[in-house]
């Protein structure tokens, strides 16, 4: 099964459809959360990804928007930006950031190795917690059965794979495929909407469950429709800003 596994898109509508169009045809698409929160197309965002099928999870700005998260730990931007959202949001777009589950756990039959586990930070800790080093990820190993788990919230692209007892990190670049072998690992796909690795174009991963392989990918979308976007909503500058330099 070819899986396409897309996350963080934000609200980012322009960036959304430039990866579907560059995905073509799979079997499934996964998203990991953060869907809204940043930018400023959540009601156009989430309509698409029913249109298309998605399945996936919540990330912390979904459950923020929908009043199941405090914003007192988020910054000043991220804060405007949610309250931005909920106030504009229709129903059907809060009904399903609602329905999205913290933690998804897609079954035997879906790959030919067993169960994968879909979160937007951590297993331990689904909505809030930085997958960002070995150590973290070797903490969470115990936090989840199965071989592979596909996380987000990072918004940079990163493999963090068992070896032995330990982890290591392998930071990944636009066209690069991994054979994963019978490693357990954390695949991050890099961010769709608001990508901070230095790379402003839109990160996504190609997940091939009987080969065993990922390969992640980069497409140029049009920034500057969507920084227009956010400035003529009334969004924070910092945040249409940073979209040009991928930070
Ligand atoms: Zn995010």
């Amino acid at each position: 099964m070819k899986v396409a596994v897309i996350s963080d898109i934000h609200s980012n509508l322009v960036a959304l459809e430039a990866v579907l169009a560059a995905i073509g045809s799979v079997d499934a698409i996964w998203q990991l959360g953060d869907v809204v929160g940043y930018g400023p197309e959540p009601d156009a965002v989430v309509a698409r990804l029913k249109e298309a099928g998605a399945i996936g999870v919540r990330g912390n700005h979904d459950a923020a928007v929908v009043g199941d998260l405090p914003t007192d730990s988020f910054n000043d931007d991220a804060r405007a930006a949610v309250e931005w959202t909920r106030k504009r949001i229709r129903f059907e777009t809060e009904a399903y950031l609602r329905a999205l589950p913290e933690k998804l756990v897609l079954p035997d039959s879906t790959t030919a190795r067993g169960e994968l586990t879909l979160v937007h930070g951590s297993p331990r800790n689904p909505i809030w917690e930085y997958l960002t080093s070995t150590w973290a990820a070797r903490e969470n190993l115990g936090a989840f059965d199965s071989r592979w788990c596909l996380n987000g919230h990072t918004h940079v692209p990163l493999v963090l794979a068992q070896v032995g007892q330990s982890v290591k990190g392998l930071a990944v670049d636009a066209a690069i495929r991994i054979e994963l072998g019978d490693s357990r690992a954390f695949l991050n796909p890099g961010s769709v909407g608001q990508p901070r690795d230095g790379d402003p174009s839109a990160s996504y991963m190609l997940f091939d469950t009987d080969a065993y392989a990922a390969s992640w990918q980069r497409v140029e979308y049009r920034i500057e429709d969507t920084q227009a976007r956010m400035l003529e909503l009334g969004l924070p500058p910092g945040l249409a800003r940073r979209l040009t330099f991928g930070l």
